[in-house]
């Protein structure tokens, strides 16, 4: 296994529709391990494919007990919504808050080898999986604010993100 280098929001990698994948070989199995072991050592729940510069439609995530890995994933259910916080390994420093998602999906994909799949969540691991099917549409946290005062700055390593980059633009 290896650590791919996660890429923040001034890649533009992080803004494109990422490619469904066709074609299923054991690449993708050290694919994902590689994605399981990046996202732990960066102490996230949760990483999608272009977050590590490759734009190609898959997930991970892992919280308590759950442990998924989709490729193409799709919602085809949600039920309800709640508001909740949300970070982003590829925007270190900061975190959301009062972000609306779906209390509860149901999403259909493939694994590792290509066999179709579905998967029901709800609460936290619903809105994890929410969070990671946006990235592989270009879509961030950032993008989802209600309000500009909802972006918080959390801890002291990354101040001075927002002039340095300058690419962090609210959705107001
Ligand atoms: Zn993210």
């Amino acid at each position: 296994m290896a650590i791919r280098k996660i890429i923040t929001t001034e890649n533009p990698i992080l803004r494109q529709k990422a490619k469904k994948v066709h074609h299923f070989d054991a690449s993708l199995q050290k694919l994902t391990d590689d994605m399981f072991e990046t996202m732990h050592v960066s102490n996230g729940v949760g990483l999608a494919a272009p977050q590590i510069a490759l734009s190609i439609r898959v997930f991970v995530a892992e919280y308590e007990d759950r442990k998924v890995v989709i490729f193409n994933p799709e919602i085809i259910k949600a039920e309800g919504e709640e508001i909740g916080t949300e970070g982003c390994l590829s925007i270190p420093g900061y975190v959301g808050e009062n972000i609306r998602r779906a209390a509860k999906i149901t999403v259909k994909g493939q694994d590792v080898r290509g066999k179709n799949i579905r998967v029901t969540a709800e609460g936290w691991f619903a809105r994890i999986m929410q969070h990671e099917i946006d990235h592989l549409d270009g879509i961030l946290f950032i993008d989802r604010l209600d309000s500009p005062e909802d972006l918080k700055e959390v801890g002291e390593d990354d101040e001075g993100y927002l002039e340095d980059d300058g690419e962090i633009v609210l959705a107001e």
